[in-house]
């Protein structure tokens, strides 16, 4: 009887990694997909996709690592914050630790040969196969053929000969190989990591510099919400933006921080930093107040809340031109 042989495919939800597991599994590989989790990118599109893939998927947390990469990039970073190459290899490296546990025989992974020129040219998939430490039992079925043969390709675990050889960026073979296996619904390639966000980007480069990570991890998480501001060296506040915004700021950020709002009128919450000075705190009050929506030009009310102590201030709004300068962005 021949055995059935078991992979772990990293599945992002996009096009090469569905069609990754498709190739695959037409060659009788058991396949389990691995999906990563962080403060820069969710798991949405990828939940979508094994759903309609029928996959067994697992959940894992990358927070840490993907923090350290930020940090400490040894391959550097993109064009924003995004450590590609280590953040692919510390994927790798993640989901081989896996299969050796939980008894898989490879990884497999969507990446296209020279899809992206900087992360997917066929050096940097050396690096990455190299630094993941799992370098002979990474099979990229997309564009195997075009690569290195590894160990489930040269011990004939997997049929070279059968798998497509990708490469460039043209989608058009994709496309077709999607029609080929119904895959129907499926995102618009890139996208989805707010790391390669340049103004993202900005936002955390600002917290790394100025604040540190806290060690619950919340003021990374709190980057996606609302506008961030820097008002001095020592403070930052973050304005909600909408009432979604509101709502986490209120229930996830630090219940220490300084909770600003305009209780007569609608307008955001405003997080602050509870060692804040004066002026910064009247800065904040002012912006709060910019934000609120305004039926008079009389001075706004603001309350200042912390726990159970409340402070109430009328302070006239600062003008829109005035508030640009504090953004991070
Ligand atoms: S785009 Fe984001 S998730 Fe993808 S490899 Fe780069 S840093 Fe990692």
């Amino acid at each position: 009887m021949t055995r059935q042989y078991k992979a772990l495919s990293l599945l992002s939800g996009g096009l090469d990694s569905q069609l990754a597991v498709c190739v695959l599994r037409e060659q009788g590989i058991h396949v389990e997909a691995i999906t990563y989790k962080s403060p820069f990118f969710g798991t949405e599109k990828a939940e979508k996709a094994a759903k309609a893939l029928s996959i067994t998927q697992h959940i894992i947390d990358f927070t840490e690592d993907i923090l350290e990469q930020v940090q400490r990039p040894a391959h550097g970073l993109g064009n924003a914050m995004n450590p590609c190459i280590d953040c692919h290899a510390f994927m790798i490296m993640r989901a081989g630790e896996l299969m050796e546990k939980w008894g898989f025989d490879f990884i497999a992974t969507g990446e296209v040969l020279a899809q992206r020129p900087m992360s997917q040219n066929k050096t940097s998939l050396g690096v990455v196969a190299r630094c993941s430490k799992y370098e002979d039992l990474i099979v990229r079925p997309l564009s195997a053929g075009l690569l290195p043969p590894t160990k489930p390709v040269r011990e004939g675990w997997i049929d070279a000969e059968r798998l497509p050889r990708f490469s460039g960026r043209n989608r058009s073979p994709q496309i077709a190989l999607a029609e080929h296996y119904g895959l129907k619904d499926y995102p618009a390639p890139a996208g989805g990591c707010l790391l390669t966000e340049k103004r993202f980007g900005h936002k955390l480069k600002d917290l790394l510099e100025k604040e540190g990570i806290d060690e619950d991890r919340t003021n990374v998480w709190l980057l996606q919400t609302g506008r961030h501001m820097r008002l001095s060296d020592k403070t930052k506040i973050i304005v909600g933006s909408c009432q979604a915004d509101n709502n986490i700021l209120e229930k996830q950020a630090n219940p220490n921080d300084l909770r600003i709002t305009c209780p007569e009128l609608s307008g955001p919450v405003t997080i602050a930093p509870h060692d804040i000075d004066s002026d910064d705190l009247k800065l904040a009050c002012a912006i709060c107040a910019r934000y609120a929506k305004k039926t008079s030009d009389d001075p706004v009310k603001v309350e200042v809340r912390r726990g159970r102590e409340s402070q109430i201030f009328f302070i006239d709004p600062l003008p829109p031109d005035a508030t640009q300068q504090y953004m991070i962005a």
